[in-house]
């Protein structure tokens, strides 16, 4: 555990993990400004690209905790360096939300729904998804099969106040029946997210942590980055699903509250 000590890049889920809906867990502020304090850095790390960072920085004031664009890593943002690095100045299909066109557009893209123009294909978590969208990718995936084909995240769904929605991962499965083809995925479990944060803030793998409340997406996306890995149980795993996972985190702990209390 003295070792946590010495981390100075805390990279932190969301829901299950700082709070849970709409209740804010009672140690999070004092956990956030504890790593502050002591030198170090936090970032948020979210896979739900169907929000814009101003979307997110509005839900964590309503929940009491202040925040700025540069507390975020987003599977929007990291999609965003993923086309930088592979499709600089491409042609952008996106079927996602205005939130995410908005990121990819900040970025320098050009997006639009002449099929023929189209030079890659972005999946996003699409809350405002039609069926004409869906022919849409339809008719690209099917046209020319080797056109560049991208997801934001994996996830089948995502939680709601009365249980959950489809999330990007259902969509892709639907398309997945019409073409054959699977997305290259960008959020977690990929490592994309924790190797963006540790370069934009240039601490390395050993100096960097990764906590969450799940480990098929949080703590795989830091074991596939190669840093060290919190599972709090203040979120949807439970012991059982705990101890099926081939996945281990280094440390397991019953909440965020116990990682403060070994900080201060
Ligand atoms: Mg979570």
């Amino acid at each position: 555990m003295d070792k946590l000590k010495q981390k100075k890049l805390f990279l932190f889920d969301m829901d299950g993990t700082l709070y849970l809906g709409n209740r804010l867990y009672d140690f999070t502020n004092e956990l956030l400004d504890t790593i502050k304090s002591s030198g170090g850095r936090y970032m948020f790390m979210t896979n739900n690209s169907s929000r814009s960072v101003s979307d997110y920085i509005k839900k964590l004031a309503c929940l009491g905790v202040k925040a700025v664009r540069e507390d975020f890593i987003t599977s929007s943002q990291a999609t965003a360096y993923y086309l930088n690095k592979h499709y600089k100045g491409k042609t952008l299909y996106v079927c996602g939300t205005e939130s995410l066109k908005e990121e990819l557009r900040a970025n320098g893209y050009e997006i639009t729904e002449s099929l023929d123009k189209v030079e890659v294909v972005v999946m996003g978590f699409d809350t405002e998804l039609t069926f004409k969208k869906l022919e849409d990718v339809s008719k690209l995936l099917l046209s020319r099969c080797d056109i560049p084909y991208i997801a934001t995240n994996p996830d089948y769904v995502c939680p709601t106040e009365f249980g959950s929605v489809p999330d990007c991962g259902s969509v892709c499965d639907m398309l997945y029946n019409v073409s054959g083809r699977r997305p290259l995925v960008i959020g977690k479990p990929e490592p994309l997210m924790p190797i963006l944060a540790m370069e934009h803030t240039g601490y390395t793998r050993e100096e960097t942590v990764v906590i969450g409340d799940r480990i098929y997406t949080d703590i795989k996306s830091g074991l596939n980055a190669g840093v060290s890995t919190i599972l709090v149980m203040s979120g949807e795993t439970t012991y059982e699903i705990l101890e099926k996972s081939d996945d281990k985190p280094d440390y397991v702990m019953e909440s965020g509250k116990e990682l403060l209390d070994i900080l201060k």
